[in-house]
């Protein structure tokens, strides 16, 4: 059986009322700001236009290759001007509302936002770490919650609250960094023989958190400017990837704009199933959503696309469906996941067996996709997709906890569970 080990950052945190009135004292944060937000802060702190490029440069600098968090630490900016930041701005990360470690590695963190339109309270997102010695991948969210409903997915129960803004996606990378000790002379973590052996311990980033990305387009795609910035937190285009349920006219202009990685979460070989699973599909149909990764800019045989492929019992997973998985994605540069399902409190479907996980993959493997069951990683602490905020709804932390605690016990005890790992490829 899993052992469990729950961490809670900051009990004071966890406990903060969330108020309208507290997330509106708080002053405007700095970090995973994009460099026009950056310009236009240097702006209101006085700096005139002219000397603007030289001290983003600056800002750039020590906020996403040092992670600063005072402006005092900003050696090479005047003391003036440091000043006059730090009475209007903050280096603030999202609020922790609490951290989970699994036994192998994976990192949850549930965050908290400000408010900043009509929301009655805070709004919460998950942030989800796993290392792998080689690597190590981020699984940040873009949306609080989804206007999408596809029936297998917790997210897809709850309802969108916002977009998220460019820097609270790029400040759930900050904040992971500062947790692991990411940035240069920090010390690492008391279980840093759990992180990637490299000098960087984020190498990958996924958009597969909560929400449809190519539905908050601008924001995701500025933020992952700021994420490939190559005088900041420099990410490898071709290390982050972008997951969509099929939002069919935005997939190529995502590949010209950005160059990253792209996902699909297939799940089903025909529409009637697949309308059923993914409702995007009634729009967007399959034959349309394959002709739109035919086309996807910079596709070839060392760069696939990646089909998910979610293995629900009785429902998309006989191995008739197997082989015309690999006729569909015949003539695609493609890779394929099969990601175990991940039941969450009140979901209708059960994972494959492993037995049934196993045929399916095996046709998949003849028809030489490689190693195409993904590893189920950080299941003690619910850190899988679909499973993102799920049992914690309406609970208090303290609940929201044992609650986990009791769905993981069950899961370890020999209910299949798994988390996404990114692109392992990559
Ligand atoms: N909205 C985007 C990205 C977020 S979901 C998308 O749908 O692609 C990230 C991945 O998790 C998707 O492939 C999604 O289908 C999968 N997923 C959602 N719920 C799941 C669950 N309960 N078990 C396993 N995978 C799930
Ligand atoms: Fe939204 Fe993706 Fe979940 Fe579908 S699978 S409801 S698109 S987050």
């Amino acid at each position: 059986m899993l052992e469990l080990r729950t961490d809670t950052v900051s009990p004071a945190q966890v406990q903060a009322p969330a108020s309208a009135s507290a997330a509106s004292v708080r002053s405007e944060t700095l970090a995973g700001r994009t460099r026009a937000a950056l310009g236009e802060a240097l702006g209101r702190a006085g700096v005139a236009e002219k000397h603007r490029r030289m001290r983003v440069g600056q800002l750039t600098s020590w906020i996403y290759t040092r992670g600063v968090r005072s402006f005092d630490e900003m050696t090479d900016v005047s003391k003036d001007l440091r000043t006059r930041l730090a009475e209007q701005f903050t280096l603030d990360r999202p609020e922790i509302v609490s951290e989970q470690v699994s036994i192998d590695g994976t990192r949850k963190w549930l965050l908290r936002l400000p408010i900043l339109g009509h929301e009655r309270f805070a709004p919460e997102i998950e942030t989800v770490y796993i290392p792998e010695s080689d690597r190590g991948t981020l699984c940040i969210s873009s949306q609080v919650g989804c206007t999408l409903s596809c029936t297998f997915c917790h997210t897809g129960t709850q309802r969108l609250v916002r977009n998220l803004e460019p820097h609270e996606i790029v400040g759930q990378i900050l904040l992971a960094r500062d947790r692991i000790g990411d940035w240069p002379g920090a010390p690492p973590p008391e279980d840093h023989q759990l992180l990637p052996d490299g000098d960087r311990k984020i190498t990958n980033i996924v958009l597969m958190g909560m929400g449809e990305p190519l539905y908050n387009y601008d924001n995701v795609r500025d933020a992952m400017a700021v994420a490939a910035d190559g005088e900041g937190l420099s990410m490898s285009k071709r290390r982050i990837t972008l997951s969509t349920s099929g939002v069919v006219p935005e997939i190529g202009r995502w590949g010209t704009d950005t160059g990253t990685n792209l996902a699909i979460s297939l799940h089903a070989v025909r529409d009637d199933l697949r309308d059923e699973l993914v409702p995007i599909n009634r729009k967007y149909p399959i034959a349309e959503l394959l002709d739109a990764c035919r086309d996807y800019p910079g596709v070839s045989n060392a760069r696939r696309i990646t089909f998910e492929y979610v293995m629900l019992a009785g429902i998309n997973d006989s191995l008739a469906e197997a082989r015309e998985l690999v006729r569909l994605l015949d003539g695609i540069h493609a890779k394929i996941n099969l990601i175990p399902f991940n039941p969450w409190p009140g979901s209708r479907y059960t994972c494959s067996s492993w037995d049934q996980i196993e045929r399916f993959a095996e046709v998949v493997n003849r028809a030489g996709y490689a190693s195409p069951v993904r590893t189920p990683r950080g299941r003690d602490i619910l850190a899988a997709c679909g499973q993102l905020k799920s049992s914690s709804e309406n609970l208090r932390a303290s609940q929201r906890m044992s609650a986990t605690a009791a769905i993981a016990k069950g899961m370890a005890d020999g209910v299949p569970g798994g988390t996404d790992n990114g692109d392992p490829d990559t």
